[in-house]
């Protein structure tokens, strides 16, 4: 029997998840993510597929996040057939964002051609359409954790709770005779609000393991509120605005939800707290129809207290763009919290175009910011930065709080992996860091008593159970 491990993306970089089990031919695809940073090498590796689409069994999608999930469409469209597993709320949030990404390439693509990116040739196709989203949505199958499914004759798989987004999944697939195969997908940390903690997996023999932050430790979850309403009540003291670029998935919901205790404990002075983004408003709705995702304290609150974590008086979803534009109006301190999280595209543009040359605001990063996006540049304080085509002074502050991420740093992935079975974990497969990241987290494990650590490369086989 050949059982082989391939990885198309997410190799020391963290965009464009693509993972291969191949037993004896029958592939299965965990993740489909899409490339992201400079936006025509991105463009090219989101058309590569390095394998025929039609010969793929089954997807198992991890989470619904943009680079785990958003070339599905394309996959469908070039010629994938199966099934797509994944929890309920991955499939709604992934719907959601795949739906977004449609149309962000829709705009793209319009841009591309006016600027002639790709010469006079024929005009430039978005990868792939609204259209596309429908058809791959109808080959999803939900299935919530711990229960088992088998996805060929004898190859069976379980999710387990990943406690990185809403619905975030750690798929561990069983090929036959015990031989079991894990996959972190993106690992989250204990102590996040809202959703689960991650769980811990069962014994596997070989693991495919995340390494965002193999280099870094976050402070601990209990300062989030504390940091947060420190920045804001400087902010308002100095009459600036404190803009959020952040995800309109788990990462918004998150802030919400501390804001919330902050405006009910009155730990920071009463001002408007605006939430801009469609995505953000369309993504906390499918945060409140999945309570089953929800950890105690939010169930709590929302079963037993009826209260909405996801609503109070000073807090306004902003989801038309007149509103949004008044916004650059106001003069006095407020917060405005916008998508994308990397600042690569949305509405955060525009607040940050109006607000970025003022001393008086504060950019507050809360969030993983790739290489090559404008949010890395800002969270590096360049001097200046380019937003749509044009330079702008850096002069508003900028703070990065890691706090909120919703990735493992080093330790909790030493402790995840650590309590495997290690007699039995014959190598753990390193994909999802850039290259220090990778080499410290090879480091770690090892010092944890992993046998094996391997950092992977794009496309190279890797057999396994030799
Ligand atoms: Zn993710």
């Amino acid at each position: 029997m050949s059982i082989k491990f391939i990885s198309f993306g997410a190799n020391r970089e963290v965009t464009g998840s693509t993972h291969m089990l191949d037993v004896d031919g029958l592939k299965l695809l965990v993740d489909c993510g899409m490339f992201q940073g400079k936006r025509v090498i991105a463009e090219q590796k989101n058309r590569q597929f390095f394998f025929d689409p039609s010969t793929i069994e089954t997807v198992l999608l991890t989470h619904g996040h943009c680079d785990h999930s958003c070339r599905l469409p394309y996959l469908a469209a070039s010629g994938f057939k199966g099934n797509v597993y994944a929890t309920p709320a991955t499939r709604d949030i992934a719907g959601l964002i795949m739906a977004d990404t449609a149309h962000i390439q829709e705009k793209d693509a319009e841009w591309m051609r006016k600027k002639k990116i790709y010469g006079d040739k024929e005009p430039f196709q978005p990868l792939f359409g609204v259209q596309d989203v429908i058809k791959v949505l109808e080959q999803f199958i939900t299935i919530s954790y711990r229960r088992e499914f088998y996805v060929a004759d004898s190859i069976k798989c379980c999710f387990y709770n990943a406690g990185h987004i809403l619905g975030s999944a750690m798929p561990v697939v069983d090929i036959g005779q015990g031989r079991k195969v894990g996959f972190t997908g993106d690992l989250g940390r204990k102590g996040t609000p809202i959703i689960h903690d991650p769980e811990q997996l069962p014994p596997v023999d070989y693991l495919v393991c995340e390494a965002t932050y193999g280099n870094r430790l976050h402070d601990p979850i209990e300062d989030a509120c504390r940091q947060l309403a420190e920045v804001i009540k400087e902010t308002v003291e100095r009459g600036g605005k404190i803009i959020i670029p952040a995800f309109a998935v788990e990462r918004t919901q998150d802030l919400i939800y501390y804001l919330h205790q902050l405006v009910n404990s009155r730990r920071i002075p009463r001002i408007d707290i605006y939430v801009d983004s469609p995505m953000a408003f369309n993504a906390t709705s499918i945060f409140r129809v999945h309570q089953e995702c929800f950890d105690e304290e939010v169930r709590e609150e929302f079963l037993i207290q009826d209260k909405n974590p996801f609503g109070f008086e000073t807090l306004h979803y902003i989801t038309n763009v007149a509103e949004s534009k008044q916004l650059n109006e106001k003069n006095e301190p407020c917060i405005i919290i916008s998508s994308s999280g990397m600042c690569e595209a949305g509405r955060i543009l525009h607040h940050l175009k109006n607000n970025i040359e003022d001393p008086r605001n504060t950019v507050l990063v809360v969030g993983f910011m790739a290489e090559d996006t404008l949010g890395r540049r800002i969270a590096e304080r360049q001097p200046e930065v380019k937003i749509f085509g044009q330079l702008y002074k850096l002069k508003a502050r900028v703070k990065i709080l890691n706090t909120f991420s919703a990735h493992a740093d080093y330790k909790d992935v030493m402790e995840t992996v650590g309590n495997l079975d290690l007699k039995r974990l014959k190598r753990v497969f390193l994909v999802h860091g850039e290259d220090e990241e990778l080499e410290k987290m090879k480091g770690h494990l090892l010092d944890v008593g992993v046998k094996d650590v391997e950092i992977v490369e794009t496309c190279k086989e890797y057999p396994l159970f030799d």
